[in-house]
């Protein structure tokens, strides 16, 4: 499989033909929940697998699987035969959806300390209640998965760069491991983006992204994406979409399908503005460390080179203390003030007291969040006028 940055061509061709029926361009937005049959022979074909013919909303839609298809040229470009994608109703749902479906009671996850604070509330608060474990391991030291699995471990989970301390997994490293152990890696990969980062072309299993991040790309839709091989998708579709009902709404896809066609483009300027911000910040006096993956500086920046074609559009900054943090995000004009990321807009975040504040304090500490961690997504607005933005908040911060 190609590890190149997910190409414009890719993004506004992927997955896409007119539709048969008019020759549109633009594919139709089908909001049917219900889809008629000539007969009973198609009807009993449909629900028995012999026939394609559409049945229901949540079992299927032309829409979403428009979607689907393009998420899987973004993901496994040239290998779309033996690869699918399963459009949900956000990242949580994917999550949920997928280590519900590789998972039973009594098994066992390996995941990273430091990662989104919902997933970590889902494998510390939640799973445990339907009696799956998680063992949090240090993330960056492929051999702590390795030591952390047991008998019934069923799923290595990987989050890299990590929300928000932009920690790097070394993909290929846990890959191997999984591989010879007979377990699934899953990565969450909305951080990183296919532009930057194609984990199935480092032995990853299971790839999900939130798509209300970069991937939809205008901060208006909600959804979520597994994509993998096609027997593990069919195996997620049944237990996500159809039995735990987190379908993804057809205009949402619609909304996120046209996002895509800009992704690359969008990337491309965000990934510039992240490089030339984490610089910055990295030479002023006022910051006291800077998280990029795509800084020498960083301490996974050869594993990054190594598996990112480049470093992303989230960039992570601490400053001394709680309050001036919460001094610099007030003082910013051109960033907002708001969670979520991968938008086109520049967004700020203090992840201790908003993204991250349903983790324990001790866990958000060994997380490496700390008190006065803030983290900026970078959207597609001219980046000196992002840098002095941010500059001069830091400016005001401090007086
Ligand atoms: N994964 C990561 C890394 C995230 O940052 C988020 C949300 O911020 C999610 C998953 C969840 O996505 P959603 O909000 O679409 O459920």
């Amino acid at each position: 499989m190609k590890d190149t940055p997910a190409s414009s061509t890719a993004c506004v061709h992927g997955g896409e033909r007119p539709d048969p029926s008019t020759g549109a361009l633009e594919p139709p937005l089908h909001l049917a929940s219900a889809f008629a049959f000539d007969d009973a022979a198609q009807a009993a074909g449909a629900f028995s697998g012999e026939n394609a013919h559409l049945i229901y909303g949540r079992w299927g839609n032309p829409t979403v699987s428009n979607l689907e298809a393009k998420v899987t040229a973004l993901e496994a470009p040239g290998e779309e035969s033996g690869f699918d994608a399963c459009a949900t109703a956000s990242g949580m749902a994917a999550i949920a959806a997928t280590l519900l479906t590789l998972c039973n009671a009594g098994e066992h996850i390996v995941a990273p300390r430091s990662m989104y604070g919902e997933s970590a509330r889902l494998l510390r608060e939640r799973l445990p209640k339907l009696g799956i474990q998680t063992t949090f391991v240090d993330q960056t030291d492929p051999a702590s998965y390795e030591r952390a699995i047991t008998e019934s471990t069923r799923v290595l989970y990987v989050e890299t760069p990590a929300n928000p301390t932009l920690t790097v997994t070394d993909l290929a490293a846990v890959a191997a491991i999984a591989r010879a152990r007979g377990l699934t890696i899953v990565a969450d990969n909305t951080f990183a983006t296919p532009y930057c980062q194609r984990p199935l072309a480092h032995g990853v299993d299971l790839v999900i992204h939130s798509m209300t991040k970069a991937i939809g790309g205008h901060g208006d839709a909600i959804g979520g994406v597994v994509v993998g091989d096609t027997a593990r998708i069919r195996a997620i579709k049944e237990t996500a979409i159809k039995t735990f009902g987190g379908v993804l709404a057809p205009f949402n896809a619609l909304l996120i399908a046209r996002g895509i066609r800009t992704f690359a483009l969008r990337a491309k300027q965000a990934n510039q503005t992240a490089l030339a911000l984490a610089h910055a910040l990295a030479e002023d006096g006022r910051v006291v460390r800077v998280h990029y993956p795509g800084l020498p500086s960083h301490p996974g920046h050869a594993i990054a080179r190594k598996q990112m074609s480049s470093f992303g559009a989230l960039v992570a900054f601490e400053v001394e203390s709680l309050e001036m943090g919460r001094r610099v995000l007030e003082a910013v004009r051109v960033v907002t003030h708001a969670v979520s990321l991968g938008d086109v807009r520049s967004l700020i975040t203090h992840p201790a007291s908003t993204t991250h504040f349903s983790m324990p304090a001790e866990a958000r500490r060994s997380a490496g969040i700390g008190d006065g961690l803030l983290r900026i997504s970078c959207g597609i607005e001219e980046s000196v006028d992002v840098v002095a933005d941010v500059t001069r908040a830091l400016h005001a911060a401090v007086r």
